[in-house]
């Protein structure tokens, strides 16, 4: 399979088909960027690098650091962690409040808001300088120093911060926070605001298809029954009330930011970073969706 050949051509049809969406704009900075910008990286599992369009330009990861998180903090916990997390998928906007009460505090999963402050809560238990600390993370994942967080999508994301911030009382008030939420609300709004680009991402994403391990970083990031949980929740779980569509269109793990971003796995052969700012009402990105779609369609395999 020429991965080259094949991403050339799924970012053709998908340039032809003129789909819309609309920019993230509740956090106010995520909307100054440029609306048109399409990329495309996959990358092999002999560390072989394809990419087309904007694949090179850093965006907004925005919730696929999530999946960063989860990683850092699973091992610490291992199945102690679902005591706090549910694994459950929402059927509900990322950042609904609604399920928290009839759950008494537990979030149905680990990448609605609810669940990743949960996730970010416990990271700051475990490590000392949370935000250099997940940096050097994703930087050790990719392979090299890529990631910087961008501040003015932070600050931007702190100053409209009341849905999380509600989100994390309502959490604390379930005892299921145990950190300031301040402080915790700080960790969140950096690692949504690191910058990437398509390249790295995907690299970043390397280990999930390799049963835990990252050639990247040259050791195990999950051994891989913790892989195989992080790819499961991914698939149910990673692009919110619209898992389901996505699994069955694409039929891949994967996970969706705000900024426009989708990570994804094909176990045993590559990783993909995808990535165009205009989003449908889910809060996904139509292009980076459209394409993973005509991608498995065109391979004619996905996970099933
Ligand atoms: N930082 C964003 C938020 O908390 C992340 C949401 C997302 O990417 N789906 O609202």
């Amino acid at each position: 399979m020429d991965y080259q050949e094949l991403i050339e051509e799924v970012y053709q049809e998908v340039q032809e088909e003129n789909l819309r969406g609309k920019v993230a704009n509740y956090i106010p900075e995520l909307a100054t960027v440029d609306p048109h910008q399409f990329g495309i990286a996959l990358v092999d599992l002999k560390g072989n690098v394809y990419g087309v369009g904007d694949y090179q330009n850093p965006f907004s990861i925005q919730s696929i650091s999530k999946v960063h998180t989860l990683t850092m903090v699973f091992p610490k916990f291992d199945t102690q962690l679902w005591s706090r997390v549910n694994v459950e998928p929402s059927g509900n906007p990322f950042n609904s409040i609604a399920q928290l009460e009839y759950e008494k505090g537990i979030p149905r999963n680990p990448f609605i808001n609810a669940g990743a402050l949960v996730i970010t809560d416990a990271l700051c238990s475990k490590f000392e300088k949370p935000v250099s600390q997940i940096s050097d993370f994703i930087n050790e994942l990719a392979g090299e120093n890529c990631v910087e967080i961008n501040q003015a999508v932070m600050k931007s994301e702190k100053n409209h911060a009341a849905r999380n911030t509600a989100l994390a009382y309502f959490l604390k008030s379930y005892k299921n926070f145990d950190n300031s939420i301040d402080e915790v609300l700080d960790v969140y709004f950096s690692h949504c605001a690191i910058a990437m680009n398509c390249v790295d991402l995907a690299k970043s994403f390397s280990f999930l298809a390799n049963d835990g391990y990252s050639i990247f970083a040259n050791k195990e990031i999950l051994t891989e029954s913790h892989a195989r949980r992080v790819n499961a929740i991914m698939l149910t779980c990673g692009f919110y009330d619209e898992a389901g569509e996505f699994a069955y269109r694409v039929g891949l793990p994967g996970k969706s930011g705000v900024g426009g971003g989708v990570a994804a796995v094909m176990p045993h052969k590559f990783s993909i970073a995808v990535w165009s700012p205009e989003l449908n009402e889910k809060g996904n990105s139509v292009k980076a969706i459209r394409a993973l779609e005509l991608l498995t369609n065109k391979l004619s395999f996905s996970l099933f």
